[in-house]
């Protein structure tokens, strides 16, 4: 891994299941999207379970996603919750959805925030590299997609 990361000072929580979930983390160190896709009702879905949500099988597995989506919806975090966010305000904090008909969790960055954001908006995957052993999944302003 590069060594031009820096040390990410925030608090950062580890992935619940991670035996589950460890394939997603490794792919975004790698900047690639992958999500749970069943093999049964060929359907993405979001978070990683030990079954489809919409079939209850068990039968699915990683597949790369296109890192295409939209901006569902979002709120602009002014007041960090933790000293350690106090940098970053403004910053967006959104629901996204993904090409895939899933919708994740993520931030808007290299934007202006608030004056760039709109519902809707077409977004691009962004990996964060914030030290040697985790990257974040984010989210930019794409062109039409
Ligand atoms: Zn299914």
């Amino acid at each position: 891994m590069s060594e031009e990361t820096t040390q990410y000072k925030k608090p950062l929580p580890r992935p619940p299941e991670p035996e589950l979930t460890a394939p997603f983390w490794e792919a975004a160190k790698r900047h690639e999207l992958i999500l749970p896709h069943c093999t049964q009702c060929d359907k993405f879905f979001w978070y990683p379970r030990e079954a489809c949500p919409r079939c209850l099988q068990s039968d699915w597995s990683w597949v790369a996603a296109s890192g295409k989506a939209r901006l569902h919806t979002y709120t602009v975090v002014r007041q960090p919750a933790n000293p350690a966010f106090a940098e970053d305000v403004p910053y967006a904090f959104a629901v996204i959805q993904l090409a895939e008909d899933v919708r994740m969790m993520s931030n808007i960055v290299e934007c202006a925030i608030p004056e760039d954001l709109e519902v809707n908006m077409p977004l691009e995957v962004v990996f964060d590299d914030i030290d040697n052993d985790w990257t974040l999944v984010k989210f930019r302003p794409a062109s039409e997609n």
